[in-house]
């Protein structure tokens, strides 16, 4: 076991986290407990996922298909939430569906298609690019109240409101206003999509400030990602 998985080393961090998130709360006339925080634990082992459910972690974010479906049945045993975080090929959406209760990474309309179920609904996010790099995943913000529609029309899946990575050549504050402005947009077709996924290690407290509801956290909590 290395310094950075010690279980107190990963206590402490988590603490902070946590500090973190009230103070941003607080400083937004907000209750903590209207926010979620996913940890997530990509490229860490299933063994850093059971340690932080034993800190009382519930919620966990992977981006990659093949590890999340890997690490999810390693901790099968757990009750906890795995959240669907990165670009997902419209051939794995089904297999996504099997072990996740939430995609935050809907981004065109061919994937909401692939994720069509009579299964019991799973929570959904229109991924927002605030960026004009196409790689970067997530629909263009012309195309957010589409695309929500879309997801509004597609059984099995639970609209739920907005993600966005803030952009790296800017600040994140102004970015995630304007993804909270989108979102207000969404709500108009959509009341119950009032949740906004935004946030990460280094702004976090940025996105609190403009109403995120889920962060999604790794080397905050977690620390370096190996290799
Ligand atoms: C890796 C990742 C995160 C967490 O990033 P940190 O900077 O480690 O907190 C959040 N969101 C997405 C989409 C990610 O891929």
């Amino acid at each position: 076991m290395t310094d950075e998985h010690h279980p107190e080393v990963l206590a402490e961090r988590l603490q902070a986290v946590r500090d973190g998130v009230a103070d941003a709360a607080r400083a937004a006339g907000r209750a903590p407990d209207e926010i979620t925080t996913i940890v997530v634990t990509k490229f860490h082992p299933a063994s850093l996922v059971r340690d932080l459910a034993a800190l009382g972690v519930r919620d966990f974010g992977e981006n990659r298909h093949q590890e999340a479906q890997a690490k999810a049945a390693e901790v099968a045993d757990l009750d906890v939430h795995w959240h669907f975080i990165g670009q997902l090929q419209r051939k794995k959406a089904r297999q996504v569906r099997a072990y996740a209760s939430a995609i935050h990474s809907v981004d065109r309309a061919e994937l909401a298609q692939a994720l069509a179920s009579d299964d019991a609904a799973i929570d959904a996010f229109v991924q927002v690019n605030l960026t004009d790099d196409p790689r970067r995943g997530g629909v263009a913000p012309d195309g957010v109240e589409a695309l929500a529609e879309q997801v509004l029309a597609t059984p099995g899946l639970r609209l739920r409101g907005l993600m966005a990575v803030a952009p790296l050549d800017e600040a994140a504050r102004p970015a995630f206003a304007r993804v909270r402005e989108l979102g207000e947009l969404v709500q108009r077709i959509a009341p119950e999509a009032s949740a906004l996924s935004m946030g990460m290690s280094h702004d976090y407290r940025d996105a609190i400030l403009e109403g995120a509801t889920h962060l999604r956290i790794g080397t905050a909590i977690t620390g370096n990602r190996p290799g």
